[in-house]
């Protein structure tokens, strides 16, 4: 392949990411944070900021800073001090947001995660607790911008990762795993296409074997995975052609066009916000001892990794399985749900990444919706553990009336004439009239053409309609041709 302009060129990428916490109430007052309600109905002098109003500090928000500080691996700071960030706009009624600027409650952590099978490790600058601002809508009256202050005030955490990222899909792994994090540990519900995660990324490009920083592009507010990623393969074309056109770059706010693919400008540095930071004088710090962060510690729920490992050395799931069911923590939780209600993990394991998988990919469904509860799919596996049914019989013929009616599978399994015979007796009949049938294969078998079983079993399973239990007529066929 013939080396293009391109390939003399990285792309280097860092991303801050505000995820929503999922608190009852705002970061500093009581006004519910619940999402979904009328326009302007969760708001009071406090989120809008009238004059004499005193903010108080969320201590549920401060305790998910140092969740997601734990499970990064980060320092968390003693003492916590606020700031207000001065900016004029209409969805932001104080006419500053109360943010962390000097002292991030996290920081020095990292996120691990692989991409393309390949570890990465991505440091943290920082982690630090702010409030959103309200909701500008656009697109709902032809003439005038309108605003939804319920939004305003709602707590937000802002992870700003060091530029440590070079491609789109280590951005796409990155966001995934700050996802998943957020989701296990109960903070935030992760929905970036609902907005409760937003990403801006720091994008520049550079000669391969260079170490200094050309000036960087901040593509802002992006609520896909996807489109961050097609945002930074866009800047590294845009940014090498301008430089290997001789142009000089600046350092620059653009937006994504999700529809063309693109990014525009939107403001150069020369017209960069001053947001005058100064500590916000209403807000006396807030100290996070070593007593409360182990206090939080002890209360943190399982993380991916650590279920991964439980699955495998405690249920003897391969790797392959324990990673796929412990990757989200809407599937792990079925499963452990399941193991509950079954012993048998391995077969637990099957039906989750077998017939429970395929049917939410045709359903169109997430696993927090699949409809079956896991003491249908224990039943299931005991029917299978205990000769009444098998497993082919049960995933496409029970499982998918189960779905269907919601009945129990046993009641299905009746109702449809599906349990399996154990019925020696039966069995025992029907390859007597199988071995009746086929004299010649018989004599064939017997002169070693051992694959041939399969055939004689086929036939039992036929003339049974389905209901001989395999295993047992597997077994009895044997010993009946090897007598
Ligand atoms: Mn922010």
């Amino acid at each position: 392949m013939s080396d293009t302009k391109y390939d003399k060129y990285e792309v280097i990428v860092g991303l801050e990411v505000h995820a929503q916490l999922s608190t009852q109430s705002k970061m500093y007052c009581g006004d519910s944070a619940a999402f979904g309600a009328s326009p302007n109905t969760q708001v009071s002098p406090l989120s809008l900021g009238h004059p004499g109003t005193l903010p108080v500090v969320n201590e549920s928000a401060i305790e998910y800073a140092v969740r997601i500080g734990l499970a990064t691996h980060s320092q968390i700071r003693y003492e916590n001090q606020f700031a207000r960030k001065n900016y004029f706009y209409a969805d932001l009624p104080k006419g500053y947001q109360i943010t962390q600027d000097k002292t991030p409650i996290c920081t020095h952590g990292y996120i691990a995660f692989e991409v393309n099978g390949e570890k990465k490790k991505v440091q943290l600058t920082r982690i630090h607790l702010e409030e959103d601002a309200g909701k500008s809508i656009h697109d709902i009256d032809p003439y005038f911008t309108l605003v939804d202050l319920n939004r305003a005030g709602t707590p937000l955490i802002e992870i700003v990762s060091e530029p440590d990222i070079r491609s789109g899909d280590e951005a796409m792994a990155y966001l995934h795993e700050v996802r998943k994090l957020v989701r296990y540990l109960d903070i935030c519900d992760g929905n970036m296409e609902e907005g409760s995660m937003r990403c801006d990324a720091n994008i520049s490009v550079r000669l391969k074997g260079t170490t200094a920083y050309n000036p960087r592009s901040e593509v802002k507010n992006m609520n896909s995975m996807r489109n961050v990623k097609r945002a930074i393969e866009f800047e590294f074309i845009r940014q090498v052609d301008a430089l290997e056109a001789g142009e000089k770059l600046v350092q620059e706010t653009r937006g994504f066009d999700a529809i063309k693919g693109i990014t525009l400008s939107q403001r150069s540095k020369e017209h960069a916000h001053d947001y005058r930071y100064f500590p916000e004088p209403d807000l006396p710090p807030v100290y996070v001892t070593d007593e409360y962060v182990a206090q939080v510690k002890a209360a943190m729920p399982k993380l991916s990794a650590e279920l991964k490992e439980e699955y495998m050395n405690r249920y003897g799931l391969p790797e392959y399985d324990a990673r796929l069911l412990s990757d989200d923590k809407f599937t792990s939780s079925y499963y452990n749900s399941l193991l509950a209600a079954t012993g048998n993990a391995k077969a637990a394991a099957n039906w989750m990444l077998g017939p429970v998988k395929n049917y939410l990919n045709e359903q169109g469904l997430e696993i927090q919706h699949f409809p079956l509860t896991p003491d249908k799919i224990a039943e299931l596996i005991k029917m299978i553990d205990e000769g009444k049914t098998n497993f082919s019989v049960a995933s496409t013929k029970i499982f998918p009336e189960v779905a269907a009616s919601g009945k129990m599978p046993m009641t299905v399994a009746e109702e449809m004439n599906l349990l399996q015979s154990s019925d020696e007796g039966l069995i025992q009949q029907l390859i007597a009239d199988v071995i009746a049938k086929y004299p010649e294969k018989v004599a064939e078998y017997k002169a070693g053409k051992k694959g041939l079983l399969g055939l004689f079993v086929g036939e039992v399973m036929k003339a049974s309609k389905g209901k001989a239990d395999p295993k047992l007529t597997n077994k009895l066929m044997m010993e009946k041709l090897e007598a």
